[in-house]
């Protein structure tokens, strides 16, 4: 490898609640090392910022590079993270995380190189804005659909993270006094549309002798919770509450989704996250189906698209946190 190469070389994270993904990337945004490891479910701040040390080692190792050597890492993080400061708080799908954790300082003291943090779904929407599938465009909306739904905007070619908190979409109300959302408040698109949510809710209506498969393929699998994986089999099957849950979910998100489009008027709407891609193209077009109802300008809708990036794409977007812009050898 010449001395250029390896100094453009970038570390990505994508810090989530059940898995630390961690990758290095050349000039180009090549995988050059890849590693993952589980989430601690103990501990604190301090014990995530070990593993992710750890994670990101292998990954620069099979790179064969030292951390030292990359030109930064860039973390995608859940909660409120601070793209100015690194400071992470509020990230209750993490342990112990609920005041403010300097994790970029942390991170950079244990590397030896800057370290950049921005928030999760925003910089998977930037991956998908400059590498996935929404290349060709300029301005979109990112619905990420996981455990909860957040969203990404980038407008005119540019990230809007309002005062910290943009693109929440997860929380526009889609039924007034409605579900009671994870949030606390009523009616959010997430209370009928996120995995937790769609969980508690299965495990109300079993309480209420409602009869179901999920339960069951859930222990099957030695899971704990209704996984993606979970609700995707109980669908192919037919089991009817899956069924009913996840079309209040899409009907949720149809009506919360061409809102917000209404608002922004976007060329596209890229749908990721967990369930996103797990469910795939097919819930895609039915999201889209949903949504055209609520389109007031509906013969003109926007592209809606599946996430091309896939698994990586959390970790990938985060490495664009660097600044790729590296001196370019005299030869
Ligand atoms: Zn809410």
């Amino acid at each position: 490898m010449s001395p250029g190469s390896e100094h453009a070389a970038r570390g990505g994270i994508d810090l989530g609640g059940t898995k630390i993904q961690t990758i290095v990337v050349d000039a180009d945004n090549k995988i050059l090392g890849q590693s993952r490891r589980p989430t601690p479910t103990e501990g604190g701040p301090e014990d995530v910022a070990k593993e992710i040390e750890a994670a990101l080692r292998e990954a620069t190792a099979q790179a064969g590079l030292e951390t030292r050597e990359l030109a930064g890492v860039g973390v995608g993080s859940p909660g409120d993270a601070d793209e100015a400061t690194g400071v992470v708080s509020d990230a209750r799908n993490l342990p112990g995380w609920i005041g403010p954790f300097p994790l970029g300082e942390q991170l950079s003291g244990q590397f030896g190189v800057p370290v950049r943090v921005g928030n999760d779904v925003q910089v998977a929407v930037q991956g998908e804005f400059e590498l996935g599938a929404a290349k060709e465009f300029d301005t979109i909306l990112g619905v990420w659909w996981g455990t909860g739904v957040g969203g990404g905007l980038i407008l005119d070619g540019k990230p809007w993270l309002g005062r910290g908190a943009a693109a929440e979409i997860g929380h526009v109300v889609v039924k007034m006094g409605g579900a009671r959302c994870t949030c606390g408040r009523k009616g959010c698109m997430e209370a009928y549309a996120g995995r937790m949510a769609m969980e508690i809710r299965a495990r109300k209506e079993v309480q209420n002798g409602a009869k179901t498969d999920l339960f069951r393929i859930m222990e099957e699998r030695g899971r704990d919770r209704l996984t993606s994986g979970v609700w995707e089999r109980a669908l192919r099957h037919g089991d009817d509450l899956a069924t009913r849950l996840m079309d209040r979910a899409v009907k949720a998100l149809g009506a919360g989704v061409a809102s917000c489009v209404n608002v922004i008027d976007p060329e596209a709407v890229i749908i990721g996250g967990g369930l996103g891609v797990r469910m795939g193209e097919r819930y895609v077009r039915r999201i889209a189906a949903r949504m055209h109802p609520h389109l007031f300008m509906d013969d003109r809708p926007p592209e809606i698209r599946l996430a091309g990036l896939g698994d990586l794409g959390g970790a990938i977007g985060a490495a664009l946190l660097v600044d790729a812009r590296v001196p370019t050898p005299a030869t």
